[in-house]
């Protein structure tokens, strides 16, 4: 049984579905049992973003699910074609005919249980089964989806359901790097990683691996074998041409795997809430579904960093905040994230002197530092994130690029 995810980027176009359904057939051929998991072609999903925009500055978020589940409807159905085309039997399903049933958090729900009886049923008719990826459906029959690139979430959960023991995500990259690729010429692919490792990788912006699939993996233990749809299927040693997240036997202490960023954040801070009034606002943000990281209260100030990414009624949060809190809550929105990540990595403030220095050296300031057992993150100026990422690419992963197998 091999659960295969293939990307948006992978689909983008009808000569690469074609391809897509090659590899698929190849995997079927190899004698596998085959569930293939894809998200919605190219760039559909921001570009159905922008319609709902055009109609609506605060869009609904059922009717956004409605919308967005849509994508990938399109993709199964052709990927599902093009299977067939080739002389494959390939059935495709969406996220709630595939049995995904999720929270009703719409736009960014979570997966709690798979009930893939369909599937299983199709698979044990000899059929490719090809399921939508980034999708479900809740209790109350409402269809959801599971924040952005919530596909590698779609994949994961359905290969712990179906007891597949790994499962490939297909991307344009050829595994994870030790930065964004496209970002730093230098870095590196990374052959193994801990989910621990991949988790803080994700979380820290790292597109290549959902924060969420991670964190499915390691509570299922599924492996994940990060691979470009244009390289083979996984040989005996797949992290040789691919990245493989599993349980690993630990690295030496101190190492630094990575370095991942975000831009599109915002930052709240309140600098004299009332005890009450800093529960208030999260009660506020919680009323509307915004999700945040790295909420920090010292005494009465309270500073919190928000996503961007599956936050589609910005405007209305921002006149909620202004109606409730006046002056009290600030929205800084000229930062951006950029994040150093390695277990152990602050047994001792080494490398949080470290990165600072490189990057005051490369004359970039840091407006804020925060850390954790695996990651160090700096917020900078918007405009200096980039160039933040390969200072401390720079200064960590090259200078020790011989420790990362
Ligand atoms: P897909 O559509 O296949 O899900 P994504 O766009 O979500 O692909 O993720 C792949 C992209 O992630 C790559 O093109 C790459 O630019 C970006 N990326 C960011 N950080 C990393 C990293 N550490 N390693 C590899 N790719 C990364
Ligand atoms: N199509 C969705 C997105 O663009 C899900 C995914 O690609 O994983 O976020
Ligand atoms: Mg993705």
């Amino acid at each position: 049984m091999v659960v295969q995810k293939y990307g948006g980027s992978s689909v983008a176009d009808v000569t690469r579905i074609q391809r897509v359904a090659e590899r698929v057939m190849a995997t079927r051929r190899a004698g596998h049992d085959v569930v293939v998991v894809v998200s919605a072609m190219g760039d559909t999903t921001d570009d159905l973003l922008a319609l709902a925009k055009q109609v609506s500055p605060n869009p609904d978020r059922r009717e956004l699910d409605m919308l967005l589940t849509a994508g990938e409807r399109i993709a199964m159905a052709l990927l599902s074609m093009a299977i067939r085309e080739l002389g494959g039997d390939a059935i495709s399903f969406t996220g709630s005919q595939s049995g995904i049933i999720t929270n009703d958090r719409h736009v960014d729900a979570r997966i709690i249980e798979v009930r893939p009886f369909r599937v299983q049923d199709e698979l044990a008719r000899g059929r490719i089964v090809v399921v939508a990826g980034y999708q479900g459906v809740s209790y109350r029959r409402e269809v959801t989806t599971l924040g952005r690139g919530g596909s590698d979430t779609t994949a994961v959960a359905m290969a712990a359901a179906l007891g597949a023991e790994y499962c490939e995500i297909c991307s344009d990259v050829d595994g994870v790097y030790t930065a964004d690729p496209r970002l730093v010429p230098a870095a590196r692919r990374i052959g193994t990683l801990s989910y621990e490792e991949t988790q803080e990788l994700a979380e820290a912006g790292a597109k290549v691996l959902n924060a969420q699939a991670v964190e499915f993996a390691k509570e299922k233990g599924i492996a994940i074998y990060a691979r470009a749809t244009a390289s083979p299927l996984p040989g005996p040693d797949p992290s040789a041409d691919g990245t493989v997240v599993r349980v690993h036997p630990p690295r030496m202490p101190g190492t630094v795997v990575g370095v991942a960023s975000e831009k599109d954040v915002i930052v709240l801070t309140a600098a004299r809430p009332e005890p009450v009034e800093g529960r208030a606002l999260l009660g506020l943000l919680d009323a509307h579904t915004v999700a945040g990281k790295q909420l920090h209260v010292v005494g009465d100030h309270l500073t919190l960093v928000v996503s961007r990414e599956n936050l589609h009624e910005e405007a209305r949060v921002r006149a909620a905040l202004t109606t409730r809190f006046g002056d009290a809550v600030r929205i800084l929105d000229t930062l951006g994230a950029v994040s150093v990540v390695g277990a152990g990595i602050n047994a001792s403030f080494e490398n949080v002197r470290r990165g600072a220095d490189a990057l005051e050296a490369a004359g970039i300031a840091p407006q804020a530092t925060a850390t954790s057992s695996f990651r160090i993150t700096w917020m900078v100026e918007r405009g200096k994130v980039e160039e933040a990422v390969r200072v401390l690419h720079r200064g960590f992963i090259e200078a020790q690029q011989a420790l990362l197998p």
